[in-house]
């Protein structure tokens, strides 16, 4: 399985090498996204972890028992109307019409519930109107 969540560290679990053992002991695949430690040593990392379901769970539980706050994470694609200039470089490479060309107006528009967050658009927007966002779920 493969999901993204959030850690949450003090100070004391930060000197520890929690990502290795993740690795070396569960077999688990851990790629950070975001890091953010604060001078004290206290902070966060969004990671995407992928491994066996067993071992995925028992890694999880790993973490909750030195005291890691274990967040789960969605992400969402935000278009901004107001920033898009209708270039419509992203609806050629949006695989499932969700940004999608109105041959008449030849607008652009976006249907959220057709994304499937591939990021395919992501880096084509030369105005950045096209936006990746994670939304916290959640205690896993
Ligand atoms: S993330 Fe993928 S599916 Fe979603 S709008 Fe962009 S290209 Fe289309
Ligand atoms: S690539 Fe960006 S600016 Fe161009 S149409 Fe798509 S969202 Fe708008």
């Amino acid at each position: 399985m493969k999901n993204k969540v959030v850690l949450y560290f003090s100070a004391a679990q930060s000197e520890q090498p929690i990502i290795y053992r993740l690795v070396k002991n569960y077999d688990l695949v851990v790629n950070i996204l975001k890091a953010d430690i604060n001078p004290q040593k206290q902070g966060y990392l969004v990671v995407e972890m992928e491994g066996e379901k067993d071992k995925y769970q028992e890694g999880i539980s790993f973490l909750k028992g030195l005291g890691v706050i274990v967040e789960s994470l969605s992400e969402t694609v935000v278009w901004q109307e107001d920033v898009c200039i209708q270039c419509g470089a992203c609806a050629s490479f949006c695989p499932t019409e969700a940004l999608e060309i109105n041959r008449e107006t030849m607008e652009i528009s976006f249907n959220n519930s057709k994304c499937v967050v591939c990021g395919m658009c992501l880096d084509c927007c030369p105005t950045r109107a096209i936006t990746l966002h994670f939304d916290i779920r959640g205690l896993v």
